[in-house]
């Protein structure tokens, strides 16, 4: 997996310290500029995925160091501001820098926007595995599994399954899994759902004889769960 690089430019080293620990817990890579002249030319040699950008900067302000990153890279910027008022006059001028943050913060909370801005930029290819019980989905190669065995399952009979297994135990209408599944042939509406529900249900009974793992729950509609069998 390639980590994502952040660059933190900060003069206050604790801060900048706790934040680096604090990013490279969370998976990402972390690297230090503590002058906002020095952060424009990091930001050009290394291209890092994210810059977190404090205002008060020797060198050269962050206010700055931001139009200056503007002229050559969209990376995305979260501007860090010791004061609430700055605020109001950053988006006045339209800097260009994508989130903000007040000190004092929690560490916790950058790292959550940090996280928010690259997925809100970047968001993350499907490529996720959902598991419930035996029956597992790899949404990047949409192969759906039970107990390891692969199901063949048409586009539609996968979709349903990955929408079911994405909250297990609840239950989803029937319009609502209609709506959900794309591409969806609109003939028959209810009675197409039902229909796929049951090829669904044969193919995994296939592989789990005797369990039920999606329920009907009457006049709502369908929901998925698995109760180990002792
Ligand atoms: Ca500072």
């Amino acid at each position: 997996m390639m980590h994502k690089h952040i660059l933190i430019v900060e003069d206050e080293q604790k801060i900048a310290a706790l934040l680096k620990e604090y990013l490279e817990k969370a998976g990402y890579r972390a690297t230090i500029a503590g002058r906002g002249d020095q952060a424009v030319a990091q930001a050009r040699k290394s291209s890092p995925d994210l810059m977190l950008l404090d205002i008060m900067l020797p060198g050269m302000d962050g206010m700055a160091v931001c139009r200056e990153v503007r002229k050559f890279s969209d990376i995305p910027i979260i501007m860090i501001t010791a004061k609430v008022e700055e605020i109001d006059k950053l988006l006045g001028l339209e800097i260009g820098a994508d989130d903000y943050i007040c000190k004092p913060f929690s560490p916790r909370e950058v790292v959550a926007r940090v996280k928010a801005v690259l997925r809100r930029i970047n968001p993350e290819p499907a490529g996720k595995t959902l598991a419930i019980g035996p029956i597992t989905i790899d949404e990047a190669s949409h192969q759906a599994r039970v107990s390891g065995a692969a199901l063949d399952l048409t586009p539609n009979e996968f979709k349903l399954l990955q929408v079911l297994i994405s909250q297990p135990g609840r239950v989803f209408p029937r319009d609502e899994l209609l709506s959900r599944v794309q591409g969806y042939d609109c003939e028959g509406y209810d009675r197409t759902i039902d229909s796929h529900i049951k090829n669904l249900r044969k193919k995994i009974a296939a592989h789990l004889p005797g369990q039920e793992i999606i329920t009907t729950v009457y006049g709502l509609g369908y929901k998925l769960s698995y109760t180990p069998q002792k």
